[in-house]
């Protein structure tokens, strides 16, 4: 099936970004959110996005206008679906809040729409009997700043229907991604089920004084000749990501996690170094 009519449910960071990029690749994009607060903030946002396409892709100013001026917003559910082939979920990441709008969105959106989650670290059997259309529903997730860090990871759960899941990933190229296929379930998807054990094992190695960071690095650009290693890596997610999921197992009894926690808390954020962000991490920017 060719898509044409696409809603973007939640226009925050990233809703935001999708419908956006959406557009700019020729879709009928609707943008639905709870208020005209948030739809307002959806605005100020994409006016961000068109100065990015410009200054990172080289988009014309015809370009970007266009893209925008092409999005329809609504804070009716119904009407905001009332066409959709497909529905791109980018709600918050709370489970009873997507719980919820699948619920709600089971009862407007008609029967020939596909709906995909965005959602970073939940897992599609978690909503696909609230969707009330088990077949239609699968993630897809995209990362920030789309429009250059253009992976979309496809993933099925058991009971989706292969064909919508090939409709997906075709729909993911025309839209510019790297379309990323992933058959079965898996939380973290494959970038983060390869990259957060990967930056576990380096933390451990710093904070047991095996090496510096610097060499850590080292060893993994000289070896794989990799761009950069684990510790840069991290000044670009931004130090309070890892020691927010440090300081959670920690919370959770692990040990080894206890001690990076303190670590990442004593020499980093309490001194102001967040990473690439504040102008310092583990290297200096
Ligand atoms: P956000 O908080 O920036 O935006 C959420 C948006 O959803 C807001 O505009 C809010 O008004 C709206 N919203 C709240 N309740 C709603 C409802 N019931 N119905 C419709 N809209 C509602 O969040 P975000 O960072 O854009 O994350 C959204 C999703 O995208 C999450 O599932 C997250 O895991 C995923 N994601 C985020 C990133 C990231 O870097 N921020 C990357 C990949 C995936």
């Amino acid at each position: 099936m060719e898509f044409k009519n696409v809603t973007v449910a939640g226009s925050g960071v990233l809703g935001s970004q999708i419908a956006y990029q959406v557009s700019y690749k020729g879709f009928n994009v609707t943008v639905y959110d709870i208020n005209a607060e948030a739809v307002e903030a959806a605005k100020t946002r994409m006016e961000k996005w068109q100065q990015r396409y410009k200054e990172d892709l080289n988009a014309s100013d015809a370009e970007v206008k266009g893209a925008f001026e092409r999005i329809s917003f609504s804070i009716d559910l119904k009407e905001a679906v009332k066409d959709a082939d497909l529905i791109i979920e980018a709600v918050p990441e709370k489970e009873e809040i997507k719980l919820d709008f699948y619920k709600k969105l089971a009862e407007v959106a008609p029967e020939k729409t596909i709906f995909a989650s965005n959602s970073s670290t939940m897992l599609p059997s978690q909503f696909a009997e609230a969707t009330g259309r088990p077949s239609q529903f699968l993630m897809l997730h995209f990362a920030n700043e789309i429009w250059k860090n253009n992976t979309a990871e496809i993933m099925k759960h058991e009971g989706t229907d292969m064909k919508v899941f090939e409709d997906v990933v075709s729909f993911a190229k025309q839209i510019g991604m790297v379309a990323l296929p992933i058959y079965k379930e898996q939380p973290g998807y494959i970038l983060n089920s390869l990259l957060v054990p990967f930056l576990d094992a380096a933390q451990d190695l710093l904070v047991n004084e095996i090496a510096d960071a610097e060499t850590i690095d080292k060893t993994w650009m000289v070896a794989t000749g990799a761009p950069k290693g684990p510790f840069a890596t991290l000044d670009v997610i931004g130090i309070r990501t890892p020691y927010n999921l440090s300081a959670a197992h920690a919370e959770a009894g692990d040990k080894k996690a206890e001690k990076v926690a303190s670590f990442l808390k004593e020499e980093y954020l309490d001194k102001g170094k967040f990473g690439i962000e504040s102008g310092e991490g583990f290297y200096k920017y």
